[in-house]
């Protein structure tokens, strides 16, 4: 039966702006494990083993259930791999595993129809389901458009029909490098588009009366990918719909910056309450993702119930100024705001600072031979010393903060500047000036004191919360100022106790624990912020974090959020039964050697069927073509065709040389 719902959401694209509230979505049956509803947020991921083989299928299906996931996706690139879907699906169940299969589908829908019997779960790509991409801009007139979508319905529909009969569900997957050149001609590579795809075939199966369907809208850029979700909702709500969503930012790429950008993407939208089910994609092991995507959902659990609704002074129905949206600023002296970058502070007063090596995890090399620092792109670019006072010198353009008091007791104050309570800026006798910067949380805006708060051109907020829905009480900080006309730059800071990261027991899971939750949670509760255009600086302070690995999480969010670029992108696919190369062992080989070109875009993808059409808007392309051979790209046109795999890397190079890109490492 369907369920139609109201046409319009408080939020906007969300129940609320102010309170955690996750939508509510129809609960939608997958095998055993329903999804949406009142179920858990599901985790789920994709193998990365030839699907013909059916013991190694079999075997990593395993792990990835072992490991937490819920749902396990495998390729089925044509019919013969469809069939034998079914005896991977029996092995499983001789083993006594009953984890739902979801068959991925690109390009053929004779092997979706074949797969559609087999598994309890169909995803297919809107974009190429009916449609090989030619990467033309075609001009359709009404009558064509429609004549497509009449197209699309013939060789859709019978997909659906055999859904409905063997209660097999369907996720219409749209994937932002893969739309349809009949989507780009009308609304060109946007979120809008994504959305569009989506609801052409959605439309299509609530005609035939089938309402099993999962949604997702992936893009490997996160900022993209949350504003089509968002859209997506707002869309669906306003025709009446909704269906649980599958979140996911897609070629994530590996390490550290795969599980940055996933956080961002996926963190936000959860943060919205959107989100059914996810998939973190990493060029990794697939086993890897599940406590990845574990990790992320956890803090969600019960956090209704905890955590209070974040006052507001005004009426908290959706408002324009409660909507996210750009916090525009006034530069400070060259130092924050404007149009400069956002800046990365860092504590290191608990640090030993006797030592000038201390600074090497912050981006500055000591050398001691010419006693002079080397700074890098990840440099930061203020260091909060609170009272301790340095007894070496420091790096000439590394901006030093200190305690207000402190401060003040400091004699040559050279590149040296205070850090108030919001009470000692107002009583200050002395300030900078040039830059104070003052401590403040969404409350204050509300009392006397900030009444009386002396604003001038050098104030900079750093804006903190104590509220467990932190990212919305700090995002109503911005709509709070925004709606009073100010323009003083914003630090976001969030701190993080140890105890942030202790696991179910109150232990850490492993020593790595507490560094990949912190990426995890800070990247979620600031990328949710910078997507939307808000903070000029990040200070992520965690006493259980090293020095270097802060530094490096606080650029890696910067660069997913696309605020502030500062080294190489590498949109690589996570691998599944089509991969044609190692894809780790590539990834890491290519990024050995292009590691230094800051703001390149360069994707890996394991096979020509998706891969250039995944890859989005990367620089350059490096996609399997065929075994032991590699097709290289210059943005969507192939720039050399099925080079030997052992010389793609030193054509790709070549390439990269000849367009002036390259420059030589250091
Ligand atoms: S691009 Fe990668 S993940 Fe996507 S289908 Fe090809 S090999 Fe599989």
């Amino acid at each position: 039966m369907d369920t139609k719902i109201g046409n319009s959401l408080p939020g906007g694209y969300c129940n609320s702006l102010t309170a955690y509230s996750r939508w509510h979505t129809r609960e939608v049956s997958i095998g055993d494990v329903p999804m949406g509803g009142t179920h858990p947020i599901r985790i789920q991921s994709m193998t990365t083993v030839d699907t013909m083989d059916t013991q190694g299928s079999v075997e990593q299906t395993i792990r990835m259930v072992e490991a937490g996931c819920e749902y396990v996706r495998i390729t089925a690139p044509s019919i013969k791999e469809a069939n034998n879907l079914a005896e991977i699906k029996k092995a499983l169940r001789k083993r006594g595993y009953t984890v739902p299969l979801v068959a991925d589908i690109h390009f053929t829908p004779n092997a979706a129809e074949v797969a559609a019997r087999i598994v309890e779960k169909v995803r297919i790509n809107p974009g190429n389901y009916a449609d090989k991409k030619k990467f033309d801009q075609l001009n359709y007139t009404e009558a064509a458009y429609r004549a497509e979508l009449d197209r699309i319905y013939t060789k859709f529909a019978p997909l659906v029909k055999i859904c409905k009969a063997y209660g097999t569900a369907m996720r219409i997957g749209t994937n932002h490098g893969s739309l349809s050149d009949r989507i780009m001609s009308h609304y060109g590579d946007t979120p809008e588009g994504m959305v569009e795809s989506a609801m052409e075939f959605i439309r299509i199966c609530e005609d035939l009366n089938y309402y099993n369907l999962v949604i997702s809208m992936k893009s490997s850029n996160p900022q993209v990918m949350v504003q089509a979700y968002r859209q997506l909702v707002e869309k669906m709500v306003a025709e009446g719909m909704n269906y649980p969503l599958h979140l996911g930012v897609t070629e994530a790429g590996d390490g550290d910056d795969g599980r940055i950008k996933s956080a961002v993407g996926i963190g936000t939208l959860l943060e919205d309450g959107l989100g059914d089910t996810v998939r973190v994609s990493l060029t990794e092991e697939p086993e890897l993702e599940a406590p990845v995507a574990i990790a992320l959902i956890n803090r969600y659990t019960n956090r209704q119930v905890k955590a209070e609704p974040v006052e507001t002074v005004r009426n908290e129905s959706y408002s324009a100024d409660l909507a996210p949206s750009p916090y525009r600023t006034e530069e400070v002296n060259a130092f924050i705001g404007g149009s400069l970058v956002p800046r990365v502070v860092v504590d290191i007063s608990r640090s030993n600072l006797k030592d000038p090596q201390v600074l090497t995890d912050a981006g500055y090399r000591y050398d001691i031979l010419l006693d002079k620092y080397h700074m890098g792109e990840q440099s930061v670019d203020f260091v909060y010393l609170a009272d301790e006072l340095p007894s070496f010198t420091m790096p000439g353009n590394l901006k030093q903060l200190y305690n207000y008091q402190t401060w003040r007791g400091i004699r040559s104050k050279a590149n040296i500047h205070p850090v108030y309570q919001l009470g000692e800026f107002i009583t200050a006798t002395e300030k900078d000036s040039q830059l104070n910067l003052v401590r403040i949380r969404r409350a204050d805006l509300y009392t006397p004191a900030f009444e009386s708060l002396p604003l001038d051109k050098t104030l900079v907020f750093v804006v903190e919360t104590d509220e467990l829905h932190g990212m919305a009480d700090q995002r109503l900080f911005f709509s709070a100022i925004r709606t009073l006309g100010l323009t003083n730059p914003v630090i976001i800071r969030r701190y993080y106790a140890p105890e942030a990261f202790s696991g179910p027991a109150g232990d850490f899971m492993s020593p790595e624990e507490p560094v990949s939750k912190l990426q995890l949670y800070a990247a979620t509760d600031m990328g949710a912020l910078l997507v939307d255009g808000m903070g000029n600086g990040v200070w992520i302070d965690s006493p259980a974090t090293p020095l270097n690995k802060l530094v490096a999480t606080s650029f890696g969010i910067l660069q997913a959020t696309r605020s502030r670029i500062s080294k190489t992108e590498y949109i690589s696919c996570p691998s599944c039964g089509r991969t044609l190369f190692d894809l780790q062992e590539t990834t890491q080989m290519i990024r050995s050697r292009t590691n230094h070109l800051k703001g390149l875009k360069i994707g890996i993808m394991g096979c020509i069927v998706n891969g250039p059409g995944e890859m989005a808007d990367a620089d350059y392309g490096y996609v399997g073509a065929g075994p032991g051979k590699i097709t290289l790209y210059r943005g969507k046109e192939v720039v050399k065709r099925n080079v030997q795999s052992a010389d793609a890397l030193d054509e790709l190079i070549e390439i990269i040389r000849g367009d002036g890109r390259w420059i030589d490492p250091e």
